[in-house]
């Protein structure tokens, strides 16, 4: 997955901003009518309640305009969601404000609130910046679980992940997975079909549609506008008359590119739209001028039927027609019914409307894979990039920074203790990502003092093996159990004291990732490896040895640090330029063991001495995510300095900080 998820990050005490599509149908009396859509997120917001997260939900419902429609409020949405939760949520009315603020302060780890519809701001459709900035000084993180709207650049989707580190949800992550999956591994032939009623959004990837597909079906109100820009009389039926010159020249480019365009060949008319309105079926030059097309006709199903047949991969956006009215219902309901038989292709079906259609008559469950989205599924398929998760990929390419405290063999328990507890207390934002190294037999006590924090312990050594007669030593899986989530591995003092030499490094590094923990694989060159010129070898060396052989390391789990051996009480120090040049030798080093998409996930750290004053000129370097510091680390006050020096620079500022 190119997009980190909510499973990357730790959300521990903090606010999270998650935008949800509840965008979901109301009835008469002003409840949900279909929860559907509520239930599809309720994954990611369980899972977040359990981290501990406090949740800041952001949903659209309808379209108000940009001013307060109190019918179009979230009001029923919360309430459903509430039960569902079993748990009170609150709606919010403002988004700024003191009131909000304190009430943001007061709420509890787990905690759920809901802001009132979002597209009460005119900011919103616009992405206007202020709001956005409004949005994100509200939360630490941003989580975007709402696919149904990923094609839209609005303030809640799109602005809003340019001020927070952003990440997908579980159902983003789902709907993201299956249809990369079906746009990647393609079978033919690959037929689609579009039909609903948002004619100009579709087209505009239909074009792109058609490098795709082998066929393209069409039906409801989109097929209208190819009928008249093909010299068809549609009566008084939805159309786009605009659209025509965009039309033809697909109608052009399907030609060309070889693809089957398949249209109505008869349609079902109406006198008017409305239930028992007088209704028959004629051939798609028979349309009378004062009536409506509203279905696609039974010559055109047989037709399709026959085409589907043929397919091994089917996407289905938008209904044949008004299936709202019982009567115009037939065509949609046929072509599910032709989806869900089909025995040798992939089935997806997306969009509000078009899923609502295959609910309705109970064969959702023969359908591969039903998406919530309609619009953004279909610009996904066509290959558009999606602007919401544009941004996101941004700020995943960023790499989370990353700032390790060394305590070495330092400390007694009582100023250990002291020292993670009032780190930790000091230390509450999610970035940089900071970990702390206590000496083994303190890893217990600092976890405890840590937990309820995003600051996390690490271990400073672990043993290859994960248990057996090795006097002295401390496993992996002992520092997991004694509540470590990082540790060290190769560390230049274990190299040149304990005899670590590049294979042993390997092997714990191995275990400490086996054992669940992230590990921090520490490289760097000696004052020889240099005189002879051979340090960029030596650092290359010692990754291969390291991850050679092991493509598969989780990259958010790596880390890997430099550290200028020969710089280490020489009286040679490394200057930026020196850091420079190893870092990216790394990445580069990386790149070629485990492929960029990896590679370029992995936090490279700079392992030497700085200070709150000159760490922002080192995390500057292009392949410096963070550091992992020494001495530094055994002060509160300037192990703080540096972890917000690396806020300023990478996170950068703007919030309530
Ligand atoms: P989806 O939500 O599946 O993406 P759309 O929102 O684009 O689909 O369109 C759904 C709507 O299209 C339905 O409410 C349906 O009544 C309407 N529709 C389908 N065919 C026609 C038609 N021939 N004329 C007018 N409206 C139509
Ligand atoms: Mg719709």
């Amino acid at each position: 997955m190119d997009y980190l998820t909510v499973k990357d990050v730790s959300v521990a005490e903090r606010h999270v901003l998650v935008r949800v599509d509840f965008n979901v149908p109301l009835s008469d009396d002003d409840s949900v009518a279909d929860d559907s859509r509520i239930k599809a997120g309720l994954p990611t917001i369980e899972f977040l309640r359990e981290q501990g997260a406090k949740l800041i939900l952001v949903s659209h419902l309808g379209r108000p305009g940009g001013r307060e429609v109190p019918d179009l409020s979230l009001r029923p949405v919360v309430d459903r969601l509430s039960e569902l939760l079993g748990e009170d949520v609150s709606l919010l009315r403002e988004i700024t404000g003191r009131e909000v603020r304190t009430r943001l302060a007061d709420m509890e780890a787990g905690e759920v609130v809901f802001l009132e519809n979002i597209r009460f701001h005119p900011g919103e459709t616009e992405n206007d910046p202020r709001l956005a900035r409004q949005l994100a000084g509200l939360a630490d993180i941003y989580v975007n679980d709402a696919f149904g709207t990923a094609h839209r650049a609005h303030a809640s989707t799109h602005g809003v992940a340019e001020y927070l580190p952003g990440v997908i949800g579980l159902l983003m992550e789902e709907e993201l997975r299956v249809l990369t999956g079906l746009r990647e591994g393609l079978r033919s032939p690959y037929c689609a079909i579009l039909g609903g009623a948002k004619i100009s959004d579709k087209l505009t990837v239909c074009r792109r549609l058609l490098n795709k597909v082998d066929a393209l079906m069409l039906g409801g109100g989109l097929a209208n506008t190819f009928s008249l820009c093909l010299g068809y009389s549609v009566g008084n039926s939805l159309v786009e008359p605009e659209m025509i010159p965009e039309v033809r020249s697909i109608v052009a480019e399907a030609n060309r590119k070889d693809v089957d365009l398949l249209m109505p060949l008869d349609v079902v008319v109406a006198r008017n739209i409305a239930p028992s309105a007088e209704s028959r079926v004629v051939d798609i030059n028979d349309v009378d001028p004062n009536w409506s097309i509203v279905d696609i006709g039974p010559r055109t199903v047989a037709r399709y039927r026959e085409k589907l047949g043929e397919a091994r991969t089917v996407f289905w956006n938008g209904p044949m027609g008004i299936f709202e009215i019982r009567d115009f219902a037939d065509g949609t309901h046929q072509i599910a019914r032709i989806l869900a038989g089909l025995e040798d292709a992939e089935t997806v079906i997306g969009g509000g409307e078009s899923v609502e259609a295959v609910t309705n008559i109970g064969v959702s469950d023969e359908i591969d894979h039903i998406s919530t989205a309609g619009g953004a599924a279909l610009a996904f398929l066509a290959g558009e990039e999606l602007p919401a998760l544009g941004v996101l990929q941004r700020v995943e390419r960023l790499r989370i920074p990353w700032v390790g405290g060394n305590w070495k063999m330092h400390t007694k328990m009582e100023d250990a203790r002291e020292l993670a507890g009032e780190i930790s207390a000091r230390w509450d934002r999610a970035e940089p990502e900071v970990v702390l190294f206590p000496p083994h037999t303190f890893v217990q006590q600092a976890a405890q003092e840590a937990s309820g924090s995003p600051v996390a312990i690490g271990g400073q050594d672990c043993h290859w093996e994960d248990s057996g007669a090795y006097t002295g030593s401390v496993s992996a899986i002992m520092l997991r159990s004694a509540g470590a989530r990082y540790t060290l591995v190769g560390h230049s003092e274990c190299r040149e004291y304990l005899g670590d030499y590049d294979e042993r490094v390997r092997d714990k590094l191995q275990a400490a990732v086996d054992a669940g923990l992230s590990a921090v694989l520490c490289v760097g060159e000696q004052l020889t490896d240099r005189d002879r010129n051979l340090h960029r070898e030596r650092v290359r060396e010692q990754l291969q040895i390291a991850i050679g052989d092991r493509p598969d390391y989780p990259a958010r789990k790596l880390i890997v640090a430099y550290e200028p051996v020969w710089a280490i009480g020489t009286g040679r120090p490394a200057g930026l330029q020196d850091v420079r040049e190893m870092t990216s030798v790394i990445r580069e080093e990386l790149e070629s063991l485990l492929g960029t998409a990896t590679a370029e996930r992995i936090r490279v750290v700079y392992g030497g001495s700085v200070k709150a004053d000159n760490v922002g000129d080192f995390v500057d370097l292009p392949d410096v995510d963070g550091v992992l510091v020494g001495g530094a680390s055994l002060r509160v006050k300037s192990f703080v300095g540096i972890c917000e020096g690396i806020r300023e620079h990478i996170v950068g500022s703007g919030d309530d900080g």
